[in-house]
């Protein structure tokens, strides 16, 4: 049987020179076989045009490039792009450009599904399949850099790791995604300007405090209130608010970062006054930013947006306990582009 060929991307540029060593190729070959990896990253060997034919021959015989490819795009009516990206087994996953007037923002996937079932989230329903490389994390950004150069003449500003999956489940590949892209060898884009989302692993924020991360942390807090959580949140069973509140004391003691806090309001579940005070209650252990969020429906009756009245009457409770809010409204929901509506479904 033939040998399965390896992705080179898990190859580090010493192991690429090592490579091409023992096949009695030039050493320097490596860096720019690297630059077409990661800096201007192509689809294929063929695509890497200073490179000979034969060496291109010799990469293609050992190797692939598990990157991502754009399979399918949609574009709503405020300009969101909605990517659907095929993976080398066929699998799909989707990923966001979002851009605005001076910015855009790309949000991508972490893992194919998610098995932590929040209720009212479109991936908690497909369970998980497998975890993203870090390659195929890296290479979303980078098409999503490309696709905002071509369409809308933008710089990719912002990166949400808020797609499909839990980035705290795919911890190592995720942080070796974003090290890569913050590196001089990748897009050098700043640690500030990316975003990490979880439902809140108590465990993995210790992990990433000790590890020091530079970039941001979000929580998708959406209660404070254990049994109200737990109803929609299952994880929040094993990893209960006072000890999802202990790991983000320990990660602003180590990493001097304020935590973002999501709080997707929903219909006569968690949007009364009595829960924004519990909410607000909950923020007094460190210093945070909060982002009200629109619920986007997923077809689940259960569920539904809060009228503007509670919404409103909501944001302004949290305002004058003094905390900074920002009220994050929906993009690109004709789509199904907006957060939690990204199920990978192909479109007839
Ligand atoms: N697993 C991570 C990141 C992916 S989900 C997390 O849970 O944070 C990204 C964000 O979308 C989370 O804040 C999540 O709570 C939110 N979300 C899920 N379903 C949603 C919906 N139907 N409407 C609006 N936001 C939703
Ligand atoms: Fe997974 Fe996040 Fe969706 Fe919950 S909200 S099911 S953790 S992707």
């Amino acid at each position: 049987m033939a040998e399965k060929k390896i992705d080179i991307l898990t190859f580090s540029l010493a192991e690429i020179k090592e490579f091409l060593v023992k096949k009695g190729e030039k050493a320097f070959r490596a860096k720019q076989i690297h630059e077409w990896l990661w800096k201007m990253p192509v689809n294929s060997f063929e695509g890497m045009t200073n490179i000979s034919k034969d060496l291109r021959t010799l990469l293609n015989d050992n190797f692939i490039i598990q990157s991502v490819k754009v399979d399918d795009m949609q574009i709503s009516k405020d300009k969101t792009v909605k990517v659907a990206f095929r993976l080398y087994d066929g699998a799909l996953i989707e990923g966001v450009l979002i851009p605005s007037e001076n910015r855009a923002t790309a949000c991508i996937s972490s893992q194919v599904g998610c098995n932590l079932g929040c209720e009212f989230c479109a991936t908690g329903k497909l369970g998980l399949l497998r975890n993203l490389s870090h390659g195929e994390i890296y290479h979303q950004v980078a098409e999503l850099i490309k696709l905002a150069g071509e369409k809308y003449n933008l710089s990719l500003t912002n990166i949400v790791l808020m797609g499909m999956g839990e980035p705290l489940l795919n911890y190592d590949n995720v942080l070796k995604a974003m090290n890569m892209v913050s590196s001089e060898e990748g897009l050098r884009m700043s640690p500030q300007r990316i975003t990490l989302s979880t439902v809140g692993l108590p465990r993995m924020i210790k992990k990433l405090a000790d590890d020091k991360v530079k970039f941001n942390l979000a929580v998708s807090l959406h209660s404070a209130n254990d049994k109200k959580r737990t109803e929609f949140i299952p994880a929040n069973k094993r990893n209960s608010l006072d000890e999802l509140k202990e790991s983000l004391i320990y990660f602003n003691e180590k990493t001097g970062q304020r935590i973002t806090f999501e709080y997707l309001l929903m219909d006569g579940i968690n949007d009364s006054v009595k829960d924004a005070a519990e909410f607000a209650e909950y923020c007094k252990s460190f210093p945070v930013k909060i982002n009200i969020i629109e619920y986007n429906s997923t077809g689940d009756s259960r569920f539904k947006r809060s009228s503007n009245e509670k919404f409103n009457a909501f944001v302004i409770f949290m305002k004058s306990k003094n905390l900074v809010v920002n009220v994050r409204r929906s993009r690109g929901m004709d789509i199904d582009a907006a957060c939690g509506q990204l199920a990978g479904k192909k479109r007839e």
